[in-house]
């Protein structure tokens, strides 16, 4: 057993971020300056968009983009409830109507399936997750978009690396939002980006994300100087410092290292709990990449004779913490008492929500942490069933690793 608690999503911070930020507290610029244009420009080229806008968050990053692209009151958005709260908060915030479509129980995906059946003449924005960083269905989710004319706004938080049918998530849409939360697969902190092809949501996001402030604006009015700026609307205060960028440029830098890291933390674990009484990821699908940002495995009471909470008790006290991504949407009172949402409304998203731990995944950890957690996983699984014995095991055993690449086919076949 570790003599040391291992914390859930740490970051992996070197040296050049702590030179950076010394830079930076040196050069007296610590807000928005040049190191977050940098910044921009390496997550632009990195994600292969022509645009690109830091933030100080990717709450505000989807706040924003759907503030851009006129949402007006009583129109609907179609999102997951397999979410983090923001993605649902950010549509209420820009006075929509969150409408949640359920998910495939298999991926924990938003099911396009499901999608259609919740498109109104109300809908006007599509908010698919790429939950875990596993890409969503991109070609169907596109296709509705088109079929119906809507917009889609990505919410990458977990997809920094993820690819679908060759191309980069975020930008399938109009446009894409990225966290770099601690816990994120680059990480400043706080802070967030959005990315997208056109330039004018764009340069509409960097002036809401400082108080509506334009100077270009002004420009029209003949101050060739540039002394005064205008308000072309009220705004917030989203902006990113040069401080937050500084640790991004060079998180950025080693996203694809680190990637690799958690690969193989991801196989290790892959394979280590293959034998368990649970339900590992589903596998990657050919032609996607997935961003590897969660390690969920899913632990029911039936199956592994104790529950999703005891299990997490458990790790806990033998120094490991795994956490909850997420319990369903509909699960959270504030939902349930604003639109009479229940969790049995969307019974995939409840179940997964209910089953779901994520193992702790992170560039920083050590052989002998990733050991650990794979001793604490097995020794608590195995634990219980030996006390179950003779009894025979419950099936379910990892389930997950059982599906193949055909399975997903149901998405082509003409629902
Ligand atoms: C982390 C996260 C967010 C919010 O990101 P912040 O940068 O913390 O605002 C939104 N959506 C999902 C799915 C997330 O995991």
């Amino acid at each position: 057993m570790r003599d040391d608690l291992l914390v859930f999503g740490t970051p992996k911070i070197e040296q050049e971020e702590i030179d950076e930020v010394v830079d930076t507290l040196r050069s007296g610029w610590l807000g928005t300056g040049p190191k977050v244009g940098r910044f921009e420009s390496a997550f632009a080229a990195y994600k292969e968009a022509p645009y690109a806008a830091a933030l100080n968050s990717c709450s505000a990053g989807l706040h924003l983009s759907l503030l851009v692209l006129d949402l007006k009151p009583g129109d609907e958005v179609i999102t997951t409830p397999m979410t983090f709260c923001a993605t649902v908060n950010a549509i209420i915030h820009a006075g929509g109507t969150p409408v949640l479509a359920d998910v495939d129980p298999v991926t924990g995906n938003i099911d396009p399936r499901h999608i259609r059946h919740c498109i109104t003449e109300r809908t006007k924005v599509l908010l698919p997750v790429h939950y875990a960083g596993r890409a969503c269905e991109m070609d169907p989710i596109c296709a509705l978009a088109a079929e119906h004319g809507l917009r889609i706004v990505e919410d990458c938080a977990h997809a920094i690396e993820t690819e679908y049918r060759g191309r980069k998530a975020g930008t399938f849409g109009d446009i894409g939002a990225f966290s770099f939360y601690v816990t994120k697969n680059v990480a400043t902190g706080e802070g967030g980006m959005v990315i997208s092809s056109d330039q004018k949501l764009i340069a509409r996001i960097r002036e809401l994300a400082l108080h509506g402030m334009s100077r270009d604006a002004w420009k029209r009015f003949e101050d060739s100087d540039k002394i005064h700026y205008t308000i072309t609307e009220p705004g917030f205060k989203y902006n990113m410092m040069d401080l937050q960028a500084a640790i991004g440029i060079h998180q950025l830098a080693r996203v694809e290292k680190n990637w690799l890291r958690r690969a193989q933390i991801w196989a290790a674990y892959s394979r280590e709990l293959a034998d368990l009484p649970i339900t590992l990821p589903a596998p990657v699908v050919s032609d996607t990449r997935h961003a590897y940002h969660l390690f969920t495995i899913q632990v029911g009471e039936a199956e592994a004779g104790i529950d999703r909470d005891e299990f997490i008790r458990r790790m806990k006290k033998r120094l490991v913490s795994a956490s909850v991504h997420y319990r369903s949407i509909p699960e959270f009172e504030y939902y349930q008492h604003r639109f009479g949402w229940r969790p049995q409304q969307w019974r995939n998203a409840m179940n997964i929500g209910r089953r779901t731990v994520s193992l702790p995944l992170s560039p920083r950890m050590s052989d002998a942490d990733v050991e650990s957690v794979i001793e604490a996983t097995r020794e608590i699984l195995l634990g219980v069933r030996a006390a179950r014995l003779p009894l025979p095991i419950a099936a379910g055993s990892g389930a997950g690793a059982r599906i193949e690449q055909g399975d997903y086919a149901w998405v082509h076949d003409g629902d």
